[in-house]
């Protein structure tokens, strides 16, 4: 348990480090932050066909089919149904974020994301460990943009610099808590991580889909698409890698 939360604890970090790089640097390179997003859409993208979907009907048979749906529901329910504008990568759009309340939906659908980010890397670290580490790194991979879309969001709503390490430390926080709610859950029923497991594949297909993919291709950087795919190899590499040096 230890281990997970450690791995935990790591990604909330990264994601406040990314903040604090938009707060104290203000034009961080656009490149790297798209790179790095498309890097990891590729890579959870790969995932979630070669190993969640699969390893979820495995182990729910044709239920796995309603928590996958419902994890994708859920993450679009809670970032884009009931939130106005909220997108991945730097705010730039200061006309919509001047209403405080836009820019606190905005925190709040972050922190639902990020929450999810966490229960994620938990129940499948807990189901099988080697897909939980492949999990932690491609959600690693955007916690750098996670983290200055959550600090840019603040500034661009003209709030200040505390104001916005505040806002990043709740999201980081939101993350570790994502890891623990997974082992609540293993105490509770251990049937419930199976359950959690096969949601993730949900909500991961989605963040990866409709977070990070639109982002890429918005962009006028024609390399990013191609990162994408390079994203998909590195989970193919990663994957054998592990694979290896665990027989
Ligand atoms: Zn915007
Ligand atoms: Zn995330």
């Amino acid at each position: 348990m230890l281990r997970i939360l450690l791995f935990g604890m790591l990604a909330s970090a990264v994601e406040v480090l990314g903040g604090v790089l938009v707060l104290y640097k203000k034009d961080w390179p656009r490149k790297a932050q798209e790179y790095l997003m498309a890097l990891s859409a590729g890579f959870l993208l790969a995932l979630v066909f070669f190993e969640l979907v699969p390893e979820s009907l495995k182990l729910l048979g044709g239920a796995a089919s309603f928590y996958i749906v419902l994890g994708f529901a859920v993450l679009h329910f809670f970032e884009h149904t009931i939130v106005g504008h909220l997108h991945f990568g730097e705010e730039t759009h200061h006309e919509v974020m001047v209403s405080k309340t836009a820019s606190m939906a905005a925190i709040s659908g972050m922190l639902i994301h990020a929450f999810f980010d966490g229960l994620s890397i938990s129940a499948a670290m807990q189901f099988d460990y080697s897909i939980g580490l492949l999990i932690f790194f491609a959600i690693i991979l955007h916690k750098i943009p996670e983290g200055i879309t959550v600090a840019s969001i603040t500034l661009a709503s003209k709030q200040t610099v505390k104001t916005a390490m505040l806002a990043l430390l709740t999201i980081g926080g939101a993350t570790t808590l994502g890891i623990v709610a997974a082992f609540i859950l293993a105490q509770v029923n251990q049937s419930l991580v199976g359950i959690a497991f096969a949601f993730t594949a949900g909500t991961v297909c989605y963040v990866g889909a409709s977070d990070l993919i639109p982002e890429i291709n918005r962009s006028e950087n024609r390399i990013a698409p191609l990162i994408v795919l390079a994203g998909m190899l590195l989970f193919y590499f990663s994957q054998s890698l592990l694979e290896n040096l665990i027989s």
